[in-house]
């Protein structure tokens, strides 16, 4: 087994439970942090054309709220991450923007979910140093995207019912239009 198939995909019902706090940093929750980015390199580095942004705890199974973040999201070759535990968005700010989504829970669908351009935060580092965030553009979006998994919503869960938002990858890495009734039909809608 590789470290990639630690990772969870819709339908699986722990995707839309709600992470509990971390307490104490315990060798539990660094070993959490390992297992996450190992999956992610390893889910990377099993796909042609997309990148491991960010993972939540959850998505390996871990109901603690943990999310990391990939430092350089134009390198492919930089394998680093933020770590960013109990992360709690403060505001956001400005007007939704509408922007591709993919997830690695969501298997080969992306959608166009509307994101704020602005959000503050705050959180505790890999440390437990607590650290305050202002974001903005894509690193907003992967913030407000990751936190959603914390409180067990998907990124899909914004696009119910609208019948244009979502996209496939081709074999060729370009994203095409997919028919609502399609996306359906694999069950990642809560019913
Ligand atoms: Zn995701």
């Amino acid at each position: 087994m590789s470290a990639k198939d630690n990772i969870i995909t819709l339908p699986d019902d722990q995707l839309r439970q709600k992470s509990k706090k971390v307490g104490a940093l315990s060798d539990q929750v660094l070993k959490i942090i390992g297992d996450m980015k190992a999956a992610t390199i390893d889910w990377e580095n099993s796909r042609e054309h997309e990148l491991g942004v960010a993972l939540a705890a959850v998505q390996i199974g871990d109901l603690e709220s943990i999310i990391i973040i990939r430092n350089n999201f134009d390198d492919k070759d930089d394998k680093s991450f933020s770590v960013f535990i109990n992360p709690e968005i403060i505001s956001c700010d400005g007007d939704l923007e509408e922007d591709y989504e993919g997830c690695l829970s969501v298997t080969n669908i992306y959608g166009l979910v509307p994101r704020y351009p602005k959000v503050r935060l705050r959180a505790k580092d890999e440390h437990g140093q607590e650290v305050r965030i202002r974001a903005e553009g894509f690193l907003a979006r992967v913030f407000q995207h990751e936190i959603d998994h914390v409180n067990g919503k998907m990124f899909v869960d914004h696009l119910r019912g609208n019948k244009t938002a979502f996209y496939k990858l081709t074999r060729e890495g370009k994203l095409e239009s997919v028919d609502y009734e399609k996306v359906r039909a694999t069950g990642i809608f809560r019913d």
